[in-house]
């Protein structure tokens, strides 16, 4: 059937990094006409997002899927080696990408980047329109098995599809739509982040360094358009939003960034301004409801722990990607039960191993408490020397 120009196979609702991505990987079968709208101006999100994202092996097979790798890997800082201390502990678990026949464990790239390149690719491709802003305000629900869904806009506009996935984030509003519950909690701690200039190279190295109060981890970037060596850092904290370290002056917050950053870094200067993210986990009970489907942190957000949470988003449009690039090459529903069911159940058990090891790194790793430090730190050690493990945690990184 001819399609007017309001109805779309895939209406994506959510133009964030998974939902721009999930436009570029669909656009990439030119038989499938595809919409990804955002409430907000993609240019301003781009300049107001300073955060990095670890992108682990398994995505960059994905970005690649979706044509937008190779323009990526410039801006992409590959992570060699990944160190781990323990509140004031020298390094107690080292992994190294040679133990790894030398492959990577991922790449940091300022999600700025991400987004830009993600947002060209879209404007580049002419079966995907790139509505922006413009906030989904309302659907209408199929009447009957083989009627389309219909978005509806906040200006009044309707778009019709055979698929609506909501990739709207941890507030999903396409999740409250459907109704489906979620089980969510806070972990009262909050990561504020920033990019951070050092006197010396980083050697491709991140380290995460737990504290009480959450982790600190340093993510090494490429040198920016003055040559200045940088790395991105997510420092935790936890305790009154009054005494968050959002409230300190430039020089005090410098002060409280040096004190903890790895001393063979040299002389720090912190290089843009500070972002604050409160931090929980939310999951869905469900991931889909007629003719329309959940994505990336619509259907489940994680601590930053293990930088993680865009990774198993990317396995989700990975997995939903894949059946619906295969029922248009079948010329079947890309909409139909059966398709939303096997992505259902091929997408919650992976999801749920994920958050549930997430959430036992955050309580292990932010406890205080003597003897549990204890327990840690001799279950490190144990790590560190038993080489099949280190292995099994190196190739779960990777996302292998
Ligand atoms: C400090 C921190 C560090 C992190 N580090 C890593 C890391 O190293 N590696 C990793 O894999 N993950 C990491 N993550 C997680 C990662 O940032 C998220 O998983 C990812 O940003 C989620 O992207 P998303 O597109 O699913 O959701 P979002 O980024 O929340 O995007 C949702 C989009 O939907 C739009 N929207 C919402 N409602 C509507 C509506 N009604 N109509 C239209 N548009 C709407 C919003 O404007 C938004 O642009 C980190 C997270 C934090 C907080």
């Amino acid at each position: 059937m001819a399609k007017t120009s309001d109805q779309y196979d895939v209406v994506i609702v959510g133009g964030g990094l998974s939902g721009l991505s999930l436009a570029c990987l669909l656009g990439e079968n030119e038989g499938l006409r595809i919409a990804c709208l955002d409430r907000e101006d993609p240019q301003k999100q781009i300049a107001n997002d300073e955060r990095t994202t670890a992108i682990s092996y398994g995505s960059s097979l994905i970005l690649e899927r979706a044509g937008v790798w190779d323009t990526m890997l410039p801006h992409a800082c590959p992570i060699d080696d990944i160190e781990i201390l323990d509140s004031g502990s020298p390094v107690l678990l080292e992994f190294l990408s040679r133990e790894v026949e030398g492959k990577s464990f991922g790449w940091i790239l300022h999600n700025a980047h991400i987004r830009r390149t993600l947002v060209d690719k879209v404007k580049s491709l002419k079966n995907v329109d790139h509505i922006a802003p413009a906030q989904v305000s309302d659907f209408i629900a199929p009447e009957t098995p083989d009627d389309d869904v219909q978005a509806i806009l906040a200006d009044g506009r309707r778009l019709s599809a055979r698929l609506i996935v909501g990739a709207d984030g941890r507030g999903s509003f396409v999740r409250h739509w459907l109704d489906i519950p979620s089980r969510r909690w806070s972990y009262g701690q909050r990561a504020v982040i920033c990019n951070v200039a050092h006197a010396n190279p980083h050697g491709n190295k991140a380290v995460e360094h737990f504290w009480p109060e959450g982790p600190f981890a340093v993510l090494p970037m490429t040198d920016d358009a003055q040559g200045r060596h940088r790395s991105g850092l997510v420092f935790t904290e936890h305790g009154p939003e009054k005494k968050s370290l959002m409230r300190l002056n430039d020089a005090d917050f410098e002060a409280a960034v040096a004190e903890k950053f790895p001393l063979e870094y040299g002389k720090i200067e912190i290089a843009g301004p500070r972002q604050c993210y409160p931090l929980g986990l939310i999951h869905a009970s469900r991931y889909i409801g007629p003719r329309m489907a959940l994505v990336a942190d619509a259907a489940h957000g994680i601590h930053p722990i293990a930088g993680q949470g865009l990774n198993l988003g990317f396995r989700d449009l990975g997995e939903l990607g894949r059946l619906i690039g295969d029922a248009a090459e079948d010329g079947t529903d890309p909409g139909s039960p059966a398709l939303l069911e096997t992505y259902l159940r091929r997408r919650r058990p992976d999801n749920m191993a994920m958050i549930a090891v997430t959430d036992g790194f955050v309580r292990l790793f932010s406890n205080g408490v003597l003897p549990i430090g204890l327990a840690r730190r001799a279950g490190l050690r144990a790590v560190s020397r038993l080489p099949a493990a280190k292995r099994f945690f190196m190739r779960h990184a990777m996302g292998e």
